[in-house]
């Protein structure tokens, strides 16, 4: 597999081991690739938070003022500043500094999307050298739908109302060809809230504007080790993208170089089982299928 969602550094301030926010010595990004190279990934596929880089600031905007609800806007404010700690030029340079020392890495982003903005953002990453885009809705408004600080406002909202404004953002952005892969398609449910059949409606919505627009999708790990305990996307959903014939990548979402590549094997199930036979490649955003491995 290629692992194409990884991340440099993870969330919040410093806690004293690993490089500061921001850094990247020596062997650092070597680290994640002996571990996704362990874990029998052949590639990695950096993919760091746009929403976390300095330059993104003016293009993004404080998104949250658009929240009427003041808590959850309060909330994202605190994790946004906490978070914004890393410089799009600075991770850009160490990505392609790793390329040209030869190592199986690509350079990716993870793009916050918002109806709102994506324009602007677009045009700030129109000068730079990516081998592809993954998409993500981490915000309905203000609220931080994936942040557990914020998750109280589930029983506030109803869970089927938060899934129906999760969704109709995320279809919004399959349908706008904006990035190359749908990250983590479904993670309104990761702190396990879940209705009681799944959202078939919702899910065909998604399926059809990815199909349209020529967008792949993320078969993802991650929530297998959330309160969820469940791949995104859910099988269900997995299965309705393989009908449609959308591509998958493989992800780990991996915020820690021992993280990278994991779980290769289920993954690699999983997506069998779907149907697939293959998962995509990406280099300087051209797309093609190469069989799955294992
Ligand atoms: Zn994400
Ligand atoms: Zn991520």
């Amino acid at each position: 597999m290629g692992d194409y969602h990884v991340h440099l550094h993870p969330h919040g301030t410093w806690r004293g081991t690993g490089p500061r926010p921001g850094e990247y010595p020596d062997g650092h990004v070597e680290a994640y690739v002996d571990a996704a190279i362990a874990n029998g990934a052949d590639e990695v596929g950096f993919t760091e938070h746009l929403y976390r880089c300095v330059e993104a600031t003016p293009a993004l905007g404080r998104f949250w003022e658009r929240e009427p609800r003041r808590d959850l806007a309060g909330l994202t404010e605190e994790m946004v500043v906490e978070d914004l700690t890393l410089s799009l030029e600075g991770y850009v340079t160490a990505v392609v500094a790793a390329k040209d020392r030869g190592l199986p890495v690509l350079l990716g982003l993870e793009v916050d999307f918002f109806p709102e903005t994506i324009d602007a953002v677009l045009d700030l990453l129109a000068p730079y050298p990516w081998d592809f885009l993954i998409g993500s809705v981490h915000w309905i408004g203000g609220w931080a739908v994936d942040h557990s600080p914020s998750a109280f406002e589930f029983a506030r909202r109803g869970v089927a109302r938060a899934y129906e404004e999760y969704f109709e953002i995320e279809t919004l952005l399959a349908a706008s060809g904006a990035v190359d892969v749908l990250a983590h398609v479904d993670v309104v449910k990761k702190h396990g809230h879940r209705l009681a059949a799944p959202p078939v409606d919702l899910y065909r919505k998604v399926v059809e504007a990815a199909a349209a627009s020529g967008t792949a999708v993320e078969l993802s790990s991650a929530g297998l080790h959330r309160v969820v305990g469940e791949m995104y996307p859910a099988p269900e959903l997995l299965s309705m993208f393989a009908d449609a014939e959308v591509p998958i990548t493989l992800a780990s979402d991996a915020h820690y170089p021992h993280e990278a590549g994991r779980d290769r094997a289920t993954l690699i199930e999983a997506a069998r089982t779907a149907g697939y036979t293959h998962r995509a490649r990406f280099r300087q955003r051209a797309r093609t299928l190469v069989p799955l491995e294992g």
